[in-house]
């Protein structure tokens, strides 16, 4: 907790191999969203010239890196994940502390960014192309690969760094330069890995971090002639405008956007294993992932004892300080996403759903000085409402009756988003049949919607995502082109 005495300390941009201040000479306040009154850091207030000397930075710096052994590049990440998992617990508890999810949540995410740097280190020594038979004689065919140049990565805040090593790992491994956009919610601990990085010997002007605020760093980063490629997470709406962008110049633009992810519990299911997995993918994180379940699409029959275990199970949960191991839920990012999920809770009184569960505002005691609410749980949800269709991002979960298991496929279907869908049954049939059906990219059976493994594609479908893949192998296809080779002898 604050010590109020201590003043924060100023973190810098990584720019050219150097620690610098933005020419702005401003900073801004990184907040703990469970206790506003500790300032974890001040962050450099970028604008466009620092973007624009980090993007030739990277410009500069490109040709050698590319030209290094992808094998020897792999190496650093390597390195760089050796260090991280050194420092497993000081990252996690910076990452609870700036972002507000759980100390073991943290300690997951941390966790994961070491093994993906692992996997991406690896794959170093696997960055092959193919090798195709000619039709005419003495005629050698091959593809290989090669990097694009320098990419843009830019980042939310609520995996400040699973999402940022999942995006820096491939596109380093691949020889791109990189300038880094972090989420300015929570950008201490992306910044850390960008220090992590430089220990392990990447070098100089290969990767770029520049700290601020969407408008006045990613727009001009995103704007920039000289970047290629731009690998983004965040809200649909940025997304789009960012596509537009890059359509423009014709740079590749890779779009991992929101969600609104159902989970069907067919009457069949076993009932502790549904709840089990809609308690965890609607509330853990503080719904605060894009693979939260925010839609139980339930088959008749199941409704009631369906919502009577979920409820009693989310009486339990123990909400508070994020950093106290006990505690199960932490406060939402800030104010404004508090007040999103509230508002929501108005919007579906409105369209004729019923509060079961939770949804009020905590605000005394140990929740004093933080963004925290109870999960709230809402019954008689209708799919075209508001509230059946927007993404939320925060713990309220929508109860949607099925008529039957073709019903339920249906209306998991009816939304515009497609990221991940899970159906909790004990039928092979139907769980095979859905996985054939559901639109989304990641199908989940008898598991959490939320809750993805690092060496495995990931993304999503429809208004998620633009069809690119990130992580496993697909991620590196985002990050090269592919060149082809003809060969007589
Ligand atoms: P956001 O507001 O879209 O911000 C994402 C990033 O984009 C931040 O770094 C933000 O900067 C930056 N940004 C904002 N405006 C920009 C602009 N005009 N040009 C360039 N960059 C800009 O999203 P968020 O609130 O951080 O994250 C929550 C959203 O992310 C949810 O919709 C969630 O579903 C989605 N998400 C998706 C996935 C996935 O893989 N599909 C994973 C996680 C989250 P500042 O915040 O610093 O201003
Ligand atoms: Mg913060």
């Amino acid at each position: 907790m604050p010590t109020a005495t201590v003043a924060p300390t100023t973190y810098l941009n990584f720019i050219d191999g150097e620690w610098r201040a933005s020419r702005t000479g401003r900073t801004f306040e990184n907040i703990n969203p469970a206790d506003t009154r500790d300032v974890v850091g001040l962050l450099q207030d970028s604008d466009a010239s620092d973007v624009d000397a980090a993007v030739q930075a990277a410009q500069k710096a490109f040709p050698a890196w590319a030209s290094m052994p992808a094998p020897a590049r792999g190496k650093i990440l390597l390195k760089a994940a050796a260090i991280l998992e050194g420092r497993l617990a000081d990252m996690a508890d910076l990452l609870s502390r700036e972002e507000g999810k759980t100390i073991g949540e943290a300690k997951g995410e941390v966790n994961r960014a070491v093994r993906i740097l692992e996997y991406f280190g690896g794959e170093g020594a696997r960055l092959s192309g193919q090798t195709i038979p000619s039709e005419r004689p003495r005629v050698f065919m091959y593809t290989i690969r090669q990097p694009l140049g320098v990419v843009a990565l830019i980042a939310p805040w609520n995996f400040p760094i699973a999402i940022p090593t999942w995006k820096m790992a491939p596109a380093l491994v691949s020889g791109n330069a990189v300038v880094f956009k972090p989420a300015s919610q929570a950008p201490l601990t992306s910044l850390e890995l960008v220090k992590i990085l430089e220990q392990a010997g990447i070098p100089k002007g290969v990767l770029n971090l520049v700290t601020g605020s969407g408008s006045s760093v990613g727009t001009p980063l995103v704007a920039h002639p000289l970047v290629r490629a731009i690998s983004f997470t965040g809200s649909d709406g940025v997304g789009r405008g960012i596509a537009a962008v890059g359509a423009e110049r014709l740079a590749r633009v890779q779009l991992e956007m929101g969600g609104k992810n159902p989970t069907i519990v067919l009457a069949d299911a076993d009932m502790d294993v549904a709840v089990d997995c809609v308690l965890n993918a609607a509330f853990f994180s503080t719904g605060q992932r894009c693979t939260a379940t925010s839609r139980a699409i339930v088959e008749k029959g199941a409704v009631q004892p369906f919502v009577e275990r979920l409820v009693a199970r989310a009486e339990k949960l123990k909400i508070g300080d994020p950093r106290d191991p006990s505690t199960e839920l932490g406060p939402a990012i800030d104010e404004k996403q508090l007040k999103t999920t509230l508002r929501y809770l108005d919007i579906g009184k409105q369209e004729g759903a019923t509060l079961v569960h939770g949804g009020e505002r905590l605000s005394e005691g140990a929740h004093a000085n933080g963004w925290f609410s109870r999960p709230a749980i809402m019954t008689g949800v209708s799919s075209q409402s508001k509230l059946g269709q927007d993404e939320v991002f925060g713990p309220l979960l929508g109860i949607i009756e099925a008529k039957d298991f073709n019903d339920a496929v249906g209306l998991a279907n009816d939304v515009r988003f497609g990221l991940s869908a899970s159906i909790c049954t004990t039928n092979v049939s139907r769980a095979l049949e859905y996985v054939e059906r559901a639109e989304a990219g990641m199908v989940m059976v008898n598991l959490p919607s939320a809750g993805v493994e690092y060496h495995i594609p990931f993304g999503g479908i429809k208004d998620s995502s633009s069809g690119w893949r990130e992580q496993g192998p697909l991620a590196t296809q985002f990050f090269t082109d592919s060149k082809t080779v003809y060969i007589k002898y």
